[in-house]
């Protein structure tokens, strides 16, 4: 299979500095045209990919000024392209920026196994994968002045250790990056619960008029965290009565039967249609995942 297509999706009604840059179905990433910089926000699943992503703006006369690369956090398919930026010989020169902790993770084993096995599981498509740190790191808040809007990373953990969104406070604009997405975040760790849930709030405190996800195509509203909140209010109920009834998490896999809330009831049927069908598969994984980390949450507090 070839790499996935990467595409400019007409930014609609957004401010005119915002560009979409779609990576197959797999992943949206940002850039923005301030005064000081083209800022790139993620850079997809790979160098051939972020090429791609930066040939289309150099189509539009955007490369007229320092180019500056952010990473929401370190998954595979928002960092996979820093080559481009900071490798050896990288064609595109540039700070890349990330947190301490993101940049931890990326650099860890599982990482590097992960992405060995997408690689060995899909020949062709993610052949140019490369794991390359934000070579300027920093701890929990920074704040960019790029001269007519500013950036600041906002902490978010949750759906990762060290994820932050970004906020642009002239633009009442929140990039939430992976810490809300539709139809729900990915969240495997029990301990990670409520940390995610505290991020929803912390994003939505900044009341934001515009929210981009890297995995929410179509949505611009703050609307999508609000249903995830609702969803994971919804799975802690269901948990709780699902103990309380003396039931323990069975052994096999399928938690969202023992519960009785099958994905498809637990969110809505147009986030459900708006992800295409491989995802529909990822979200299922999510859905039980979600389920098993909040009963393990659960009965962790229980014996506090
Ligand atoms: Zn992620």
């Amino acid at each position: 299979m070839p790499p996935p297509p990467v595409s400019l999706v007409p930014p609609d009604h957004l401010d005119p500095r915002i560009r979409i840059l779609r990576c197959g179905s797999i992943v949206d990433t940002f850039a923005l045209v301030t005064d000081r910089y083209l800022v790139i926000i993620d850079t997809m699943v790979s160098e051939d990919t972020m090429l791609a992503g930066i040939q289309l703006l150099a189509d539009q006369g955007l490369l007229d000024r320092p180019l500056l690369v952010l990473n929401t956090h370190g998954d595979w398919d928002h960092v996979c392209g820093n080559g481009i930026f900071c490798r050896e010989d990288a064609p595109y020169p540039a700070p890349v920026i990330g947190s301490e902790v993101a940049t931890e993770l990326m650099l860890s084993p599982d990482a590097s196994t992960f992405l060995d096995a997408l690689k060995a599981e899909h020949p062709g498509e993610f052949d140019t994968a490369n794991i390359w740190p934000p070579t300027i790191r920093f701890r929990e808040y920074l704040e960019l002045d790029c001269g007519d809007l500013s950036l600041e990373f906002v902490p978010t953990p949750g759906h990762r250790p060290g994820h932050s969104a970004l906020w642009i406070p002239e633009l009442r604009l929140l990039f939430a990056g992976d810490a809300a997405e539709s139809p729900l975040p990915f969240v495997e760790d029990p301990a990670s619960i409520p940390v995610l849930r505290a991020s929803f709030e912390r994003m939505l405190d900044l009341d934001p008029d515009v929210v981009l996800y890297c995995h929410a195509p179509g949505r611009t509203d703050p609307g999508a965290i609000r249903e995830n909140i609702a969803y994971f209010d919804e799975l802690e109920r269901r948990c709780r009565s699902f103990l309380a009834a003396g039931n323990r998490a069975p052994g096999h896999d399928d938690l969202a039967t023992a519960l009785d809330w099958p994905l498809e009831k637990a969110v809505s049927s147009a986030a459900l249609s708006s992800s295409q069908q491989p995802e529909e598969l990822f979200y299922q994984t999510a859905h039980q995942t979600a389920i098993r980390s909040m009963l393990a949450w659960l009965k962790g507090t229980a014996t506090e």
